[in-house]
C-alpha cells in the first residue's frame, strides 16, 4: 500500500496545534514529524486542522428491519462527510433489537461490504435479558444499552430495577459501560400537549426535568451499589449535573454526553408544529443549557454524541406538526463536528473542544490504544477541517438517508476538507471507492 503525507500548518497533536506532517501508511500512523517545512510528496493542507477523526458514540442506525428510516451505506457516508471515522450502533430501532448473540450477528450480516466508517455496536437490556450479557460482551459489543421509560420501540422495553440488579454486577464483572436513557415518567405531563398537540412548549413541559434528575439520581444509587460503569446518554437537564459531579467526585464510575441539539438550540427559538425538533429529554431553555456547555467544560459532561434517530417523513408527522404523534429523534449525524464546534466555540477554545469529540469518546469506548489521537501506531482514520469556515449545509448535501434535520440550513461554523478512513480519503464520496470501514469489537 502507498504511503501517504499529510502536511497541515495546524496538527492536533497532545492537545497543541501547530505545525507537522503525518505519514500514513498502511492503515497506520507510521511518522510524525513536527515543524513547518513541506516534504517532498506531501499534500499541503494549508491552515485546516489536522486531527482525529470524530468519533459519534451514539447513533441510531435502524438496519436491518427499519432500513427504510437509515442503513449503513446511508450514515456511514453520511458520517464520512461531517468528518467521523468511527461511530457506534444502538441496540434498537432494527428488528431485530441486539437483546442477543443472534441478533447481533443479524446486524453484522446486514452491515457487511457497506461500511465506509468503522462501526460498533451496542447490545440491549430488556426484561428478562440479563442472563444474555455475558455471552454479548463475549461476543465484542462495547456497552448495554437500557431505557428507563419506554424507548419508543414496542420490542425494546424498559429494564425494570430487577433487569437492572440481575445486569450491573455481570457487567461491573466485564467492565462494560451500563448506557442509560434516564427518564422516569409520571403520569398526568400530557394534557396540555393534548390539547395543543403542535406547541413546542406544551410540548417541553410533557417531559419534565424532574424525569431526568430522578432517572440520573437512581442510576447513581445503582452505580454505587453494584460498582458497575454507568453511562448517562443525553443529558439535558442541568439539573441532573450537580447529582452527577458529586457521584464523579464519591469516585464513582460514572460519565456522561450531551448532544449538540441541547446547546445549539433553545426552546425559546423552537417553533411551533416544527417536529424536526422532537427529541427525548426534549431541547430545554437557554439557560439551562448554558449550563450543560459549562459541564462539558468542566468535565461534568465526557463527550459529545449526536443520538442520530431519524425517521421517514411521515412517521416525523412533518405535515402535521403533531409534536405528540411524531417520532421522538433528531437526524444529527451528518453534523456532529460542525454543530458541536458552533454551539461551543465561545465558551471554549478548539484545544478544549476537539477531545470531546475525539480522545474522550474512544477512552470511554475502549479504544484509546488506537483511536482518538494522532499518534505513531495509531489508526489512520483523520479529518483535516476549516473551523472558522461559516457553512449552512443544505438538503442535497445531506447524505442521511432523509433529507429531515433542523441543522439542515442552519448557520453553522467548520467545513470539512477531507476525511481518511484507514489511510483512505473519503471525499468526494463516490460509489466506486472501496469502503474502508471496519466492525469493531471490545478487546
Ligand atoms: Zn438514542
Amino acid at each position: 500500500m502507498t504511503q501517504t503525507i499529510l502536511f497541515s500548518q495546524r496538527c492536533f497533536l497532545e492537545g497543541t496545534l501547530l505545525p507537522a506532517t503525518v505519514y500514513l501508511r498502511e492503515g497506520r500512523i507510521e511518522k510524525i514529524v513536527e515543524g513547518d517545512a513541506l516534504p517532498e510528496g506531501a499534500t499541503d493542507l494549508g491552515s485546516a486542522v489536522l486531527m482525529p477523526g470524530v468519533i459519534d458514540a451514539h447513533v441510531h442506525i435502524n438496519e436491518p428491519g427499519r432500513t427504510d428510516w437509515e442503513g449503513f451505506e446511508t450514515a456511514t457516508d453520511a458520517a464520512a462527510k461531517g468528518g467521523i471515522t468511527v461511530l457506534v450502533d444502538m441496540p434498537l430501532n432494527s428488528a431485530p433489537v441486539t437483546t442477543s448473540v443472534p441478533a447481533l450477528q443479524q446486524k453484522l450480516d446486514a452491515s457487511s461490504g457497506k461500511l465506509r466508517v468503522h462501526v460498533g455496536f451496542y447490545g440491549g437490556l430488556v426484561p428478562g435479558n440479563a442472563p444474555e450479557m455475558e455471552a454479548l460482551a463475549a461476543a465484542g459489543v462495547l456497552g448495554i444499552k437500557a431505557f428507563l421509560t419506554h424507548s419508543g420501540i414496542d420490542d425494546f422495553p424498559n429494564a425494570t430495577e430487577a433487569d437492572l440488579h440481575a445486569a450491573m454486577p455481570v457487567l461491573a464483572k466485564m467492565g462494560l459501560p451500563l448506557l442509560v436513557h434516564c427518564e422516569l415518567d409520571e403520569p398526568g405531563t400530557t394534557e396540555a400537549l393534548q390539547q395543543n398537540t403542535s406547541s413546542y412548549n406544551a410540548y417541553l413541559s410533557s417531559r419534565p426535568k424532574e424525569w431526568e434528575n430522578k432517572a440520573v439520581q437512581l442510576m447513581i444509587d445503582k452505580c454505587r451499589r453494584h460498582r458497575c460503569r454507568v453511562h448517562i446518554v443525553h443529558v439535558s437537564s442541568a439539573e441532573a449535573l450537580p447529582l452527577i459531579a458529586a457521584a464523579k467526585k464519591e469516585g464513582l464510575p460514572i460519565t456522561a454526553e450531551t448532544a449538540p441539539h441541547y446547546i445549539l438550540f433553545n426552546a425559546e427559538d423552537v417553533p411551533d408544529g416544527q417536529t424536526m425538533y422532537k427529541c427525548a429529554p426534549p431541547i430545554r431553555e437557554r439557560a439551562n443549557n448554558e449550563l450543560l456547555k459549562e459541564a462539558l467544560c468542566a468535565g461534568t459532561l465526557d463527550f459529545l454524541a449526536t443520538d442520530h434517530s431519524p425517521a421517514p417523513p411521515s412517521i416525523k408527522e412533518l405535515e402535521s406538526g403533531n409534536l405528540a404523534k411524531a417520532w421522538g429523534g433528531i437526524a444529527g449525524l451528518q453534523f456532529l463536528l460542525p454543530a458541536g464546534w458552533t454551539a461551543l466555540k465561545e465558551t471554549m477554545t478548539l484545544e478544549d473542544f476537539i477531545p470531546l469529540v475525539t480522545a474522550a469518546p474512544a477512552r470511554f469506548l475502549g479504544l484509546d490504544d488506537r483511536k482518538g489521537q494522532l499518534r505513531v501506531g495509531f489508526d489512520a482514520d483523520l479529518v483535516a477541517w476549516h473551523p472558522e469556515a461559516p457553512v449552512r449545509i443544505s438538503a442535497a448535501e445531506v447524505a442521511h438517508r432523509h433529507k429531515i434535520s433542523p441543522y439542515i440550513d442552519h448557520p453553522l461554523f467548520g467545513r470539512i476538507a477531507q476525511t481518511w478512513v484507514g489511510g483512505a480519503p473519503q471525499l468526494p464520496l463516490s460509489g466506486t471507492q472501496q469502503k474502508q470501514g471496519k466492525w469493531l469489537f471490545r478487546k
